[in-house]
């Protein structure tokens, strides 16, 4: 039996880059996936092309984060389809760079709130699903080298970044004897949209491989494995951490 068969997991921002990534790893595993996008048609399409590729059961469900109303509820909805979630992966995420003086009060509140403030209610209504079907979870965040780093001119991903690991752990010292993992996993740069104005640019390119003491960039599907190995019970006895996965780039 593959690890992870029977198990249903809710996937935020999953139908593209490092959420698709992690999606389709624990697919491979036997877990059925609940993948969420801003728009319910794109989040149907990936969960139908998830299915169709790897034979597990799959949904999208449409959840623009930045919406109260679909926030509100969300891992209730998502368990209504399989009847119940074992694992939530919070890994939507978004960056706004500029430098601190400008940055403005709105793109500050923007980022915080779906890099932070949305994971944490996510997990807050995740936690009270576990206990209600006494079965308990996982929760995974997806938080990123700017969690531990910082890096210029993105005051808000990196401190919204370094909340999340910081979140991550308060919550693994309050609900670990509850049966609830908490962890974490902190991507260096990975090949997806969000980053195509770096690894799309031959010079820039060039500049950041050379920063990667591995020597290139990293991939959704390196992400997708530690996650899927996080959700798995092999990974039973961590809790409160976040998995750096950087190709070196935090070694120095
Ligand atoms: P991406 O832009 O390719 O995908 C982001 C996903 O989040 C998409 O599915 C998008 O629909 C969803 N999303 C974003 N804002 C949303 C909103 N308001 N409502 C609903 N869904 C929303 O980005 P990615 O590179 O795959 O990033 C995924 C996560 O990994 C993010 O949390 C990001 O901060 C983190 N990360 C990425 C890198 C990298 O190099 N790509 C590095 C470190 C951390």
């Amino acid at each position: 039996m593959s690890q992870l068969e029977g198990k249903t997991i809710l996937v935020t921002g999953g139908t593209r880059g490092i959420g698709l990534g992690i999606a389709e790893k624990m697919a491979a595993l036997g877990a059925n996936l609940i993948l969420t996008g801003r728009d319910q048609a794109a989040a149907e399409a990936a969960a139908a092309e998830l299915a169709s590729a790897t034979g597990v059961k799959a949904a999208g469900l449409g959840a623009p984060l930045t919406d109260e109303g679909a926030v509100n509820g969300l891992v209730d909805r998502a368990a209504s389809i399989f009847g119940g979630i074992d694992v939530l992966v919070n890994n939507a995420g978004i960056d706004c760079d500029g430098p601190a003086i400008d940055h403005a009060l709105e793109d500050w509140r923007r980022v915080l709130h779906v890099n932070l403030e949305v994971p944490f209610r996510l997990a807050q209504q995740a936690a009270r699903h576990f206990l209600s079907r006494e079965k308990g979870g996982v929760i995974i965040n997806v938080s990123s080298v700017a969690g531990f780093k910082a890096i210029k001119e993105a005051s808000s991903y990196v401190a919204s970044k370094h909340g999340l690991v910081g979140l991550t752990k308060v919550l693994a010292l309050e609900w670990g004897q509850q049966n609830i993992r908490v962890c974490g996993i902190a991507p260096g740069l990975i090949k997806t949209d969000m980053t195509e104005y770096i690894w799309g640019n031959e010079a820039a390119a060039a500049y950041v491989n050379n920063r990667i003491p591995i020597g290139r960039i990293g991939l959704p599907g390196e992400i997708g494995a530690m996650a899927a190995f996080l959700a798995t019970d092999d990974a039973a006895f961590i809790h409160g951490e976040t998995v750096v996965i950087d190709g070196g780039t935090t070694t120095d």
